[in-house]
């Protein structure tokens, strides 16, 4: 096996990838599962720092994007997408693909959104149902400042839905100080289990929007509304992935017991620019660097291929370039979770130097 330096999926720890080999029982009818769930969600809660309701449901972070959006938009709803990247972008399609009118807020994808500039928008134009966010656009690692960001669009009655998939645990998030009414996460970046996962917080205006709708939800698997009651009525609307989600709850035992993960991701993060800097490589952002992941421009003289190739096979590295409009012009390392340890991230500065001089 390679070691995996990918901004997602990331290093599954042995306690995790044991936890999913656990003996599985009826996970409809057994009482117990109901409650390990509950805690399960309880704890994600607790760690996001909110009040709000957790869900988890079958599928991988695409999944709870998709059900917010599904469980938001009305047809004709106008929606804000804020887009300084390619997730940031894709929301228009989820909003589209449920009828509604997506109004794109797109700036330059090498900075943060500027809460300034947003808030001189607003002040023209706020009627929107709800806005979409992301907080690290992973494909070029921008991480934007959410916690302004969020505050601004509830000012004006705006809800928010915010894609932390590939930051939450390696950057804070704090839904209820900020204002976040869904909060989308997966289990494959920071949290560190297997991809299979997504599980969403929603506020109590969030579930208010979605009581007041005038026509169904269109979906039943993207259709957050279906768990509604699930746990006094023991009736989950499917059956849950009983493995995955024993997995999810070792990994987030895991992120209870690290008193020290957001200041270790920092510090790894910024070693890690400060190398490719010394090396004389190019960082891809100006500015808005994540603590999980960092992106550089390939060098002239050679491609994105070659460099993942040499690093897999001469170092059994694994880093990943991205996609979309950024397919072939970056390589992406991913510190995040499992991945941010320093002899990891030592290792992968040592090979790439390697590579490099190759
Ligand atoms: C990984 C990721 C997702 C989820 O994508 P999957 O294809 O389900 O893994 C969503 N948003 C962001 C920003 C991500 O990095």
């Amino acid at each position: 096996m390679y070691k995996m330096m990918t901004p997602g999926p990331t290093q599954v720890r042995e306690n995790v990838r044991l936890a999913r080999a656990r003996e599985c029982g009826n996970p409809d009818i057994d009482e117990e599962f109901f409650d390990f769930y509950k805690e399960t969600c309880n704890l994600i809660s607790r760690l996001l720092y909110t009040e709000n309701e957790t869900l988890i449901l079958s599928g991988e972070g695409i999944l709870g994007l998709e059900a917010a959006c599904a469980s938001l938009t009305e047809p004709g709803d106008k929606v804000l997408v804020l887009d300084n990247g390619i997730f940031g972008k894709g929301f228009a399609d989820f909003v589209s693909l449920y009828g509604g009118i997506p109004q794109m807020y797109t700036v330059d994808g090498r900075n943060p959104i500027d809460a300034q500039a947003l808030a001189e928008f607003l002040e023209k134009d706020h009627d929107y149902k709800y806005a979409t966010l992301v907080h690290c656009d992973t494909p070029s690692g921008i991480l934007n400042d959410i916690g302004s960001l969020c505050p601004l669009l509830k000012k004006y009655g705006i809800l928010t839905v915010v894609d932390a998939v590939s930051s939450m645990f390696g950057e804070e998030v704090r839904v209820d100080d900020w204002g976040i009414d869904i909060l989308c996460g997966g289990s494959q970046k920071a949290v560190s289990a297997p991809p299979g996962l997504t599980f969403v917080t929603v506020s109590a205006d969030a579930k208010k929007a979605m009581e007041e709708r005038k026509t169904p939800i269109a979906s039943f698997y993207a259709n957050l509304q279906v768990f509604e009651g699930y746990y006094e009525a023991k009736w989950f609307p499917y059956t849950m992935p009983i493995s995955d989600i024993y997995g999810l709850r070792q990994a987030m035992d895991n992120i209870a017991a690290d008193k020290d993960m957001l200041a270790r991701h920092a510090k790894i993060a910024e070693a890690c620019r400060k190398s490719l800097i010394k090396a004389g490589l190019k960082l891809h952002l100006q500015s808005g660097f994540s603590s999980t992941v960092t992106v550089f421009d390939v060098p002239e003289g050679t491609t994105a291929q070659e460099i993942l190739d040499i690093m897999r096979k001469e170092h059994n590295i694994l880093l990943a370039g991205s996609f979309g409009s950024l397919a072939g012009k970056v390589i992406r390392i991913g510190h995040m979770g499992s991945n941010a340890n320093e002899k990891d991230m030592e290792e992968t500065m040592e090979a790439l130097l390697q590579t490099l001089k190759k």
